[in-house]
């Protein structure tokens, strides 16, 4: 058994099967051999373990542990792992790698809160959603010493540190998975062994303070994750040549502004919000005037005020602690906390009818009052940018009033908009305090969290940029992995371009084609006046049909064949969400008041336009500004990520969510599956099966499967008797390559020889 430990430790041994498959699917020559623990597929889809009773033609009979016997199809059946690999702490040490036979080696462990287990190079994280005995001060000397080496994010960040100081490149971290995976959690754990050993400066102290404050404005209650991040983040640590942290910065994507105005029954808006109304001392209440989160329609909408176990006022505390040490000033979170008021007064803002043509006023109340209070403006221009819009007419410019629904999208991407340039300011203030000298170093370690593939019942504009993001990624992620490969293989002196590689671009020049891609596409739809989201649908069916990962569907809707799945798009509110317009009216406001916050944001939203504010006033749309697109500011984003990602070695984490009701003990097979196929998971194991992941030293080959060879031979050095092998087993040459020092194969080759050799033992 010694002897099957240490075969397992470095190849993987697979049942054979067609190499065209791109998943690991049921379909498989597998021969049912008497005794054999076998892998049942049950009606519900989930997997049982059996053993081989006998076998007749295609049919098996099957026993399981409760007694109860089975009549069994080859197709309903696979083989599984002898006990002695259960648990293994890397999938690839596994002799049989199918889906059962990983899904119960994640569960295996994942039942004594082991919830970290290695695929290859790819740590995958599952969520135990309760406290596990494997963080703090202790686990973190025992990595440090390497006196502890189960897969582990301390491990992983060990590792990181290790190579960016022995190689003087860049490191990365990056972590993916759905939400509520545990990706912010990871990234903490992670951020938490840097500080550990790399602190000293006390700049790590801030750095980890960091994250109050980002989840405080950035997370939100949703239904699939109490505290779920509604931006991706990157952050840059720094180190000295010491190996000291000596700064950071950040940076963040796509925020979800709708949140601010609009969320569903049972989500919250950012926590902040909360943490201001309940957490506020009386000198600031009695200053912005606060009242109940139940009083600002914003939070109203979706009844929901509190998370259990979260203490709303505690974490107002909290935060202002964090805002003190990453040094944003007493009168700068005044100022903070005035906009966050704002925007809730925003929200209470009504309007009233004032013509028979529908056209709208708003009413002077207390919302007004106070909202112009807060930004510093006079009411009347606050009215006047909530009711009306300027518009060119040949050279004139004339006003126009609004109509209700105008009104309350005006008022409404007010809100979005101060609290989108709210986050960012944030955000710059807390990189002007941890702050990295301006030269670059080779000293850094990345760590990304970003949300993972997305795919729901209704997809929208979201899960599109998610989605396409999530393609880059994955293609980083497939790219790294096959170097990895390649590089083994140049170094055993095979042949490596016999090794097909299958990857995304298809489906990322279906985004990215100029001027057929559905990116360019969007964006021309978008500047179109008359465009609607159907005309876009329209465009891209006329367009696109022909592109193997697209296909047009009925009505407004489109599916993309992505890596990880197929998603249908809606594309109800695209262009809206894609041009992400605020009338000129509300920046002039901006840039009118008297406060220093409202002026900085104007700014800021005129320089992120491409034309000057007078160009911006043009055709019969409106006065709107001339700003990039959200998906084309997105793209550029993304592209200056890979950019940075691409000069880094990379580690991976996969984060996976073993059930919907953030439960701990519950392991849902389905679920599981579901993220591993997504997360990319399986597809290691794909990339690796596709070149020769089975890899054996002449020696160990020869000694291993010497003794079955039928006729003896003359020359007994390793190599040729694993020839000898090679050929009396009928391997054909294309399954494998002889290395200098190894043997490679492809996918299931040495299966066979591996029956033969139990079945002969
Ligand atoms: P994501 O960022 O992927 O959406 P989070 O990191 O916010 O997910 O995790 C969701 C919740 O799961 C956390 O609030 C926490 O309760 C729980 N969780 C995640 N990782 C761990 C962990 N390693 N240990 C304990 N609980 C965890
Ligand atoms: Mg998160």
């Amino acid at each position: 058994s010694d002897e099957l430990l240490d075969a397992a430790a470095s190849p993987v041994l697979v049942v054979s099967e067609s190499r065209s498959e791109s998943r690991w699917s049921d379909t498989r020559s597998y021969s049912m051999k008497k005794k054999l623990q076998s892998w049942f597929q049950l009606p519900n889809g989930d997997w049982a373990l059996g053993k081989i009773l006998s076998t007749s033609g295609a049919e098996s009979l099957i026993s399981f542990g409760d007694g109860k016997v089975t009549k069994a199809k080859s197709e309903q059946l696979l083989p599984a792992n002898p006990d002695i690999l259960d648990g293994v702490d890397n999938l690839m040490q596994l002799s049989y790698l199918n889906e059962p036979s990983v899904l119960y080696n994640l569960q295996y462990r994942y039942n004594q809160d082991m919830i970290y287990t290695k695929a290859g190079p790819v740590l995958v994280a599952i969520n135990p959603f309760k406290r596990v005995p494997l963080y703090g001060n202790n686990f973190i000397e025992a990595y440090r010493r390497k006196s502890m080496e189960s897969p582990h994010v301390y491990a992983i960040t060990d590792t990181a540190i290790r190579e960016m100081i022995r190689d003087e490149v860049n490191q990365s971290i990056i972590i993916s998975g759905e939400s509520g995976a545990g990706k912010t959690e990871t990234a903490k754990i992670a951020m938490q062994y840097l500080a550990a050993l790399g602190g000293g400066s006390g700049i790590e102290y801030e750095i980890l303070k960091t994250n109050p404050i980002l989840e405080a404005f950035g997370n939100a209650k949703t239904l699939r994750n109490d505290n779920s991040s509604r931006f991706g983040k990157l952050i840059e640590i720094h180190f000295s040549e010491t190996g000291k942290i000596s700064g950071a910065k950040i940076e963040t994507f796509l925020l979800e502004k709708s949140r601010v105005v609009q969320c569903a029954e049972g989500e919250r808006s950012y926590h902040i919000f909360y943490q201001l109304c309940a957490g506020a001392p009386p000198s600031l209440r009695e200053k912005l005037n606060l009242r109940n989160a139940n009083e600002y329609k914003y939070l109203k909408q979706s009844t929901c005020y509190s998370i259990p176990g979260v203490d709303d006022a505690e974490d107002f505390r909290t935060v202002v602690e964090a805002l003190d040490v990453v040094h944003v000033s007493k009168e700068d979170q005044d100022s903070v906390f005035a906009m966050l008021a704002a925007v809730l007064w925003l929200g209470n803002i009504s309007f009233t009818v004032i013509d028979n043509e529908n056209h709208v006023e708003a009413v002077a109340d207390e919302g007004l009052n106070e909202v112009a209070k807060l930004i510093g403006c006079d009411i009347e221009s606050l009215k006047l940018a909530l009711s009306t819009r300027k518009m060119r007419v040949g050279n004139d410019i004339i006003v126009q009033k609004l109509t209700l629904s105008q009104a309350i999208d005006a008022r409404d991407a007010l809100a979005k908009s101060l609290y989108a340039c709210l986050f960012e300011w944030l955000v710059e203030q807390i990189n002007k305090s941890l702050e990295v000298g301006k030269r670059r170093t080779r000293r850094s370690i990345s760590i990304l969290d970003i949300y993972g593939f997305e795919s729901f019942d209704r997809n929208s504009f979201e899960q599109f940029c998610i989605n396409y993001a999530n393609e880059r990624l994955q293609q980083h992620f497939n790219r790294h992995l096959f170097k990895l490969e390649q590089e083994e293989y140049i170094q055993d002196g095979i042949d490596w371009t016999k090794v097909d590689f299958e990857d995304n671009q298809d489906c990322l020049n279906l985004f990215e084609r100029k001027p057929l891609g559905l990116l360019s596409l969007l964006d021309e739809e978008s500047t179109f006046p008359n465009g609607s989201d159907l005309t876009f649908a329209n465009k891209l069916k006329q367009h696109l049909n022909s592109n193997l990962c697209f296909r047009g569907e009925r009505g407004k809707a489109f599916t993309v064949c992505h890596y990880a799945g197929e998603v249908a798009y809606d594309t109800s509110g695209f262009l809206e969400k894609n041009r992400d317009l605020l009338h000129l009216d509300s920046i002039e406001l901006l840039s009118s008041c008297s406060c220093q916050l409202p002026q900085i944001f104007a700014t800021n939203l005129l320089t992120q336009s491409d034309k000057p504010v007078v160009g911006a006033l043009h055709r019969s749309g409106g006065a709107e500004s001339q700003k990039l697109s959200v998906a084309t500011k997105f793209k550029s984003q993304l592209f200056r990520l890979m950019q940075r990602l691409e000069n880094t070695t990379p580690h991976f984490i996969r984060c996976i969510k073993p059930n919907n009701l953030q439960q701990p003990a519950l392991y849902e097979q389905g679920l599981v599956l579901q993220q591993l196929r997504c997360c990319g998971v399986l597809e290691v194991v794909r990339i690796s099966r596709s070149g020769y992941p089975t890899r054996m030293s002449h020696q160990k080959f020869a000694r291993r499967y010497g003794f079955l060879l039928l006729e003896s031979i003359t020359s007994q050095d390793p190599l040729s008797v694993s020839v000898a092998i090679l050929h009396q087993f009928n391997i054909l040459p294309d399954m494998y390559q002889v290395g200098y020092t190894k043997l490679f194969f492809r996918t299931g080759q040495v299966g066979v020889l591996e029956d033969t050799r139990n079945r002969t033992l």
